[in-house]
């Protein structure tokens, strides 16, 4: 039987700082890993160089490929464009700047020959990162891993191999606020996951604020979860009770003829209950505008070129 085949997925946005670094590194692992025959960039939307230099890279390596998108459609969109382009027997997605160490691909290839159809990389120590992203990051994994209807490894980022199979099944899906992370662990198949040491960022600056991590925190929370709805419903039932219990003492100063002024209880009342409110407006909310960007239907994300299909003539 032929030896099975290895390809990589690479999203890139404002990379230009990393990648000679990054194909240097590629360059060796295919000389240290036979089975790597397939690499694929995925431009999305990058507004320096980057497009430029991969399209000279892809054109002097035999199996590299080039995506590029019309726009920035997030790195959800890339990672989905590339898998869906991939044709090898299992998948690596890995990021850019080498955050995620391309010398840990050879141990996840050795799991994988050993029957196990995800391998994912489990973060041990992230270095380079500040406090708060770490704090953040450790909660949101937890708190996810608590809320889902289904198991999701903690500290488990993007970096994964996927056998053939599970790449098929996550194709097949057609969501538009895809969490990768979350669609793999929902597949199934036979998973494990390897620990690694996270490198911080070597060039370049990191492409996720704040605003954009509590984004792609709450497609997670909504994609895999009801449980920021019942949470809504229990938080109603609370003050529901809280309420009927103010109402009999209020009832009760005024069968007992004391008319207290009550400007501070009132305020702290319209308060509460207008939070509340709106609390479980926006909960509900998140959940109709998913409903709404997946009845929609457009498709993740738009292909402006493709390295395999331009006319070598030109
Ligand atoms: N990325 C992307 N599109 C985006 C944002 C990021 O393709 O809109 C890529 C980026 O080039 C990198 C990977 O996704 O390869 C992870 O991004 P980054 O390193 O900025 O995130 P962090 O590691 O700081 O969470
Ligand atoms: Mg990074």
């Amino acid at each position: 039987m032929a030896e099975k085949t290895l390809g990589i997925v690479i999203p890139v946005h404002n990379e230009q700082e990393m990648l000679p670094r990054l194909t240097e590194r590629l360059i060796s692992l295919r000389a240290a890993l036979p089975q790597l025959v397939e690499v694929i960039f995925v431009d999305d939307g990058s507004k320096d160089t980057s497009f430029a230099q991969l399209r000279k890279v892809v054109e002097t390596q035999p199996g590299w490929r080039l995506l590029s998108f019309s726009r920035n459609f997030g790195q959800q969109a890339a990672m989905l464009a590339g898998i869906q382009q991939s044709t090898t027997d299992a998948v690596v997605i890995m990021d850019a700047d080498l955050q995620d160490p391309p010398e840990v691909i050879p141990e996840m290839v050795a799991l994988w020959q050993q029957g196990w159809e995800v391998v994912y990389g489990v973060r041990r120590s992230r270095d380079g990162e500040n406090w708060l992203k770490k704090l953040t990051a450790k909660l949101f994994y937890r708190l996810l891993a608590r809320m889902s209807d289904i198991e999701i490894p903690v500290d488990a980022g993007d970096f994964r191999l996927m056998d053939r199979k599970v790449v098929s099944v996550l194709c097949q899906l057609g969501e538009q606020r895809a969490y990768l992370r979350g669609l793999s662990a929902w597949a199934g198949f036979r998973q494990t996951g390897l620990e690694f040491d996270r490198a911080p960022r070597a060039e370049g600056a990191t492409n996720y604020n704040l605003s954009r991590m509590i984004g792609l925190s709450i497609d997670a929370l909504v994609g895999f979860s009801s449980a920021p709805l019942r949470f809504v419903t229990r938080l109603g039932i609370f003050t529901v009770i809280v309420s009927s219990l103010y109402c009999v003492v209020v009832l009760i100063l005024w069968l007992a003829g004391i008319n207290v002024p009550g400007w501070t209880s009132m305020m702290l009342v319209i308060l509460f209950l207008g939070s509340v409110q709106l609390i479980s407006l926006g909960v509900i909310g998140e959940y109709v505008a998913t409903l709404l960007v997946e009845a929609k239907g457009r498709p993740r994300f738009v292909i402006a070129y493709d390295s395999a299909r331009v006319d070598p003539a030109k």
